[in-house]
């Protein structure tokens, strides 16, 4: 899934005065020893069936009738692989979109909006880079990108090194000659990998990279490395270049990256609560949140798990309020209610590729109210010395 498929999804607009609906889907796939149980496929289709029956009862339109047919004949013949599924579909507007994910959505749910349900696939994205996984041996490098549980190959370099003198056996030839040769050529490759990375990282190929190789290579390697792309590194795993399969190296990556995550989170939210105290680039709370956001201050939102609260939204502008007020403060336009208030924030932050993160059981968080913010910068605090974030 690509960053500009999670924006089409953001942007999505339902056009509710013609009773169109948007239809999101996602099952939860079976954990591995379950696999066989088709568990997965059972549960998907009571929660299709139950949203069948709610929406016949609710008289909704047929188009929505259709996209439900649909999701159910998909929950009927998914075949468990482990892998997470999604449906996005407004049959009134010509709209589906399927895409497989990584298995952790935390459940089969089935959301009927005025807008696609973003949260699971916001908890898995995150705050999730552009990412290169890199893996490398003494002669060969391949190149992938991985998004979303999505793992493509870019690119590969090989340089076939020199048989080593021993086995060429034949008469004077120096063995010692032979090992340096090998050594330079192993050399020359990696700093071909090195240059390589760093010329896709100026393009913008890519933002983080992690690093398949064996043990042993691994300090020579780094050693080669530029400074700034070794700065980008979010860690390691040790893969043989000639025999790792592409699902070991989307599994070890993703485990990596999922750590990286868990541990900027923590790191960053620490910050933003530090920097909310000293009145600095960090704001706590819902309201204070919502304002940041509204004047385009925020990098980072840190939403405990299970966050949710209601909220206004004006239709007309756009204004979202803590308070339950029933006219816009903005525009004067009547608001409408929220359940829950991350519906909007999820949908904006993804447009505004603003990293979102979701923190397990973080203390300090929760006695802040549950919801963070940190800024690039504060605007009213912009005259004079301007908190530039780094
Ligand atoms: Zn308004």
């Amino acid at each position: 899934m690509t960053r500009d498929e999670i924006r089409e999804l953001a942007a999505f607009q339902v056009d509710e005065s013609k009773g169109a609906c948007a239809l999101s889907f996602y099952l939860q796939p079976d954990p591995p020893q379950d696999r066989s149980h088709r568990r997965e496929a059972i549960v998907a289709k009571d929660v299709v069936k139950q949203a069948l029956k709610s929406a016949a009862a609710s008289g909704k339109s047929g188009s929505l009738h259709a996209d439900l047919d649909r999701v159910l004949e998909l929950a009927t013949s998914v075949r468990g692989n482990g892998r997470g599924r999604a449906v996005f579909a407004c049959s009134a507007q010509k709209f589906w979109r399927e895409y497989e994910l990584p298995p952790h959505l935390g459940g089969t749910h089935i959301y009927l909006q005025s807008r696609f349900q973003l949260k699971p696939l916001a908890a898995l994205l995150g705050a999730q880079p552009g990412l290169c996984v890199a893996v490398v041996d003494r002669q060969r490098a391949r190149f992938f990108d991985l998004r979303l549980d999505d793992l493509r190959e870019r690119g590969a370099i090989v340089h076939m090194l020199s048989r080593n003198g021993s086995s060429y056996g034949f008469n004077g030839y120096d063995a010692g000659h032979a090992e340096r040769r090998v050594a330079g050529e192993a050399l020359q490759h990696f700093k071909a990998v090195s240059e390589r990375l760093r010329t896709d990282l100026e393009k913008g190929i890519w933002e983080r990279v992690i690093v398949g190789c064996q043990d042993a290579n691994w300090s020579e390697f780094e050693s080669n490395l530029h400074p700034y792309v070794k700065e980008r590194v979010i860690g390691r795993f040790s893969a043989d270049v000639a025999s790792v399969s592409n699902e070991e190296i989307r599994e070890r990556a993703g485990a990596v990256l999922e750590r990286w995550i868990r541990e900027r989170g923590r790191t960053k939210a620490s910050e933003a609560l530090d920097l909310a105290k000293s009145n600095g680039r960090g704001v706590t709370g819902l309201r204070r949140v919502l304002q940041a956001l509204e004047a385009g201050e925020v990098q980072s939102i840190f939403l405990s798990e299970n966050y949710a609260a209601p909220a206004v939204e004006c239709p007309h502008c756009g204004h979202l309020d803590a308070h339950l007020v029933p006219s816009c403060v903005a525009c004067g336009n009547a608001t409408r209610e929220l359940s829950d208030v991350c519906d909007a924030i999820i949908p904006i932050a993804i447009r505004r590729d603003i990293e979102l993160f979701y923190l397990k059981e973080d203390a300090e968080l929760d006695r802040a109210g549950n919801i963070a913010a940190l800024l690039r910068f504060r605007s009213d605090q912009r005259t004079g010395q301007v908190a530039v974030a780094s």
